[in-house]
């Protein structure tokens, strides 16, 4: 016959008689068969899911009474009631909210009130669920002092006092204690098993049974290795839900994997708790098992308002960099419920004050034993200061980068680019193009306007072709007023187009440093092309430039590729390569000149000048020859306009007969001579002193030769020949 129920109201009323203890076996058994492995695991699971580390307590707590009564050879039933009142002992903190179950402080007044409420209603829960009186006895005066139970009751004042309090009960008391010390709680540190029994023995006689407190001390130092995993396997196996009485291995396996399971939670836990890092532990459906305290910390949400919730980006305040949403597709957390782990990804945490915190965010996925995916970890770091960092690197990148009138890419980041620009688009063979364009006539808008308003000119310019500029592009200031724009993958014909758009849209800004009037510019366009370098690309395209300068200004001119206005360069490589190409566009002087003795001696005489120039003979045909011309004074100089440049000359010689200019004379046989100047590197032609070097070659050139400059009297004089 089944006990009288429980009410809630009134735990005292199951506390009366005890049935025989046939009866009570019986009971037990019957209900362990019935309900232990139904609702008293329910009950359990559900203690274990509020807060597993009460769970792993009891757990411990049981195994270590069922050891002792297997030493103490308890009666079966005896110890099976004491088994399971251990694993229910604490299962009113089901009831207790979770701040004060996760307080990592020692409770105060009202709290602790509240928290030794969860006796009470552990019996009602108990109770509820069609517990013995026995059970309930038992878990009742679990917490009875042995004194009280003495003082309350004057005539139980006997030497033999304690004994009113049952067995179980006094065991447990000393089981539950000695498990609560030795283990690490929220607000105080774990005690040594000696120190542990220490605490026990002071206050057996008062608290605990001194009898067996002492059986108490023996049980434990007792090696029972053996004997704890048979007493685990013993009650593990009855706590399992859905299987048949008796000794089951499969079931056995199982159970003590949930025994692990509650230790690994307690190590976990413990283990998220002291890293510097917030670290959240949910299960495979994205539920909040583990917030540790930097989580509180970084988040600003607690543990008790985060745990068994559902991980999303809106409940924990994640957006990204950019501080919008983060997409469903993206979301760390589901992305990780679908076992796809995200590594070092930059996000913003927006804390509950509406703080914003720069973070970065890991995932480990967590798998099992059997490799079953069963929930993952995050890791979110506080990146604020390696963002601090980034941004004085990036600072730094910047200033190093960039010029800083026109906040367009400088010259030295624009050399570091082009040879990649260059190597990338051959290598890809994707079409790759260069613009360079200088503003006309800038020196008169200097002298018109003032240089702070040329200067405001320049930013407008250099805005304009950032504006047209498209993403990928690179715009560089080449120096003083002339600008270089990198059309990735775009060709001639593309390129020729925007440099027009460019040309047009420059025609077309005011300029309200120049009291409203337009500036315009020149362009000379040019796409990469089999066997080019940075030097033959540019060359090419200030060549194109030139062109446009000399065709009359305000013009886009392009060489090379298909819509070439002028014949491809030559492709050999280095500097004769383009030099025949653009001979014409690198001249600077021409001069003829003529010396009044035959070619042999104006060889010797020109041989006499190029050892004292110690010039370097490129080329030597028979009546020509082409001389380097290194200048050897050319300590570098700091403005660029001011640097000597080396020059191209080349010296043509032709024996010609000059007819007497009188009657009188005969015809004489001299060497006329056709020097041209080029600059070796195209672009140095438009320096301004270069002329003037070239000016003072040929006035030594000259006076080697004992030459006199071919007049048009003189020409009239050579003998055509025949
Ligand atoms: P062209 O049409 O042939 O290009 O003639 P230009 O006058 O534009 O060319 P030139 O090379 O003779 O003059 C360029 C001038 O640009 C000379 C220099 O003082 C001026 N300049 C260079 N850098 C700056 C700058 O940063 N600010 C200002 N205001 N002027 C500069
Ligand atoms: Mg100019
Ligand atoms: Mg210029």
């Amino acid at each position: 016959m089944q006990s009288a129920p429980t009410t809630s109201q009134n735990p005292q009323a199951v506390a009366a008689p005890v049935p025989p203890a046939a009866r009570t076996v019986a009971s037990i058994e019957e209900r362990l068969v019935r309900n232990r492995l139904g609702i008293y695991s329910a009950l359990f699971m559900a203690l274990r899911a509020k807060h597993p580390p009460t769970a792993a307590h009891s757990l411990r707590v049981a195994l270590g009474c069922s050891k002792w009564a297997a030493l103490r050879r308890m009666e079966e039933s005896e110890r099976e009631l004491l088994e399971v009142a251990a694993l229910m002992h604490d299962l009113g903190k089901i009831g207790i909210p979770d701040r004060l179950l996760q307080k990592t402080e020692e409770l105060i007044g009202n709290e602790q009130s509240l928290m030794r409420l969860h006796g009470e209603l552990a019996i009602e829960l108990i109770a509820g669920a069609g517990a013995s009186p026995q059970l309930l006895d038992v878990i009742r005066h679990c917490r009875s002092r042995i004194d009280n139970e003495a003082t309350a009751n004057p005539t139980l004042q006997t030497k033999d006092a304690p004994a009113k309090i049952p067995l179980a009960s006094r065991m447990l008391a000393i089981a539950d204690a000695f498990d609560s010390m030795t283990s690490e709680q929220p607000f105080r540190r774990a005690m040594t098993r000696e120190t542990a029994i220490m605490e026990l023995s002071k206050n057996a006689g008062s608290q605990f049974d001194a009898a067996l407190v002492r059986e108490f001390a023996q049980v434990i130092t007792l090696p029972s290795n053996e004997l704890e995993k048979l007493v685990a396997k013993r009650w593990l196996n009855e706590l399992t839900p859905h299987q048949t009485p008796g000794f089951c291995e499969n079931n056995l396996t199982a159970s003590s994997g949930a025994m692990q399971t509650l230790i690994d939670t307690l190590y976990h836990h413990r283990l998220l708790d002291s890293m510097s890092d917030a670290g959240i532990y949910v299960d495979y459906d994205g539920c909040v098992l583990s917030w540790n305290r930097a989580a509180e910390k970084l988040t600003g949400r607690s543990a008790a308002s985060m745990l068994h919730q559902c991980l999303t980006s809106e409940v924990i305040g994640l957006k990204t960099v950019a501080r919008g949403n983060v997409v469903d597709e993206l979301c760390p957390f589901r992305l990780a419920l679908r076992s796809e782990a995200i590594t070092n990804h930059k996000y913003v945490l927006v804390q509950l004050d509406g703080n914003e915190v720069p973070v970065n965010l890991n995932t480990l996925l967590v798998h099992n034993a059997k490799h079953e995916f069963c929930g993952a970890i995050f890791m979110i770091r506080d990146a604020s200061q390696q963002v601090e960092l980034e941004e004085q690197v990036q600072n730094l990148h910047e200033i190093a980068t960039t010029d800083n009138l026109t906040h367009v890419s400088n010259r030295g980041e624009l050399s570091r680019y082009l040879p990649v620009f260059v190597e990338h688009h051959l290598a890809t063979s994707c079409p790759g193009s260069l613009i360079i364009c200088d503003i006309d006539h800038f020196k008169r808008i200097n002298d018109t306007y003032g240089h702070p308003a040329g200067d405001d000119a320049l930013v407008t310019f250099s805005q304009v072709l950032k504006q047209l500029a498209r993403a990928g592009d690179m715009v560089a200031r080449f120096g003083g007023e002339e600008f270089v724009i990198l059309c990735a993958n775009c060709d001639n014909a593309a390129a020729l187009s925007r440099a027009e758009d460019i040309r047009r849209a420059i025609e077309h800004t005011l300029v309200a440093a120049l009291r409203n009037q337009c500036m315009t510019a020149s362009f000379g366009v040019t796409q990469i092309q089999v066997g080019d370098d940075q030097d033959t690309l540019l060359a090419r395209a200030d060549q194109a430039l030139l062109m446009a300068k000399d065709a009359g200004r305000n013009r886009v001119i392009q060489i090379g590729g298909d819509n070439s206005e002028v014949d491809e360069p030559n492709r050999k490589a280095g500097w004769l390569s383009w030099f025949t190409a653009s001979e014409a566009k690198a001249q600077l002087l021409q001069k003829f000149y003529l010396t009044a003795v035959p070619q042999d001696i104006a060889v010797e005489r020109l041989s006499g000048f190029i050892n004292d120039h110690k010039a370097e003979i490129i080329t030597v045909e028979t009546n020509k020859v082409v001389l380097r011309m290194h200048n050897r004074e050319s300590n570098s100089t700091r403005r660029q306009n001011d640097r000597p440049v080396e020059l191209l000359m080349e010296v043509l010689l032709e024996q010609v007969d000059i007819r007497p200019q009188s009657n009188r004379g005969s015809i004489s046989r001299q060497t006329k001579m056709n020097v041209t100047m080029r600059t070796v590197k195209l672009r140095d032609r438009r320096l301004s002193n270069v002329v003037e070097q070239a000016t003072q070659i040929l006035i030594s050139f000259r006076s080697y030769m004992v030459a006199q400059e071919l007049t048009e009297e003189m020409q009239s004089l050579i003998i055509p020949p025949r």
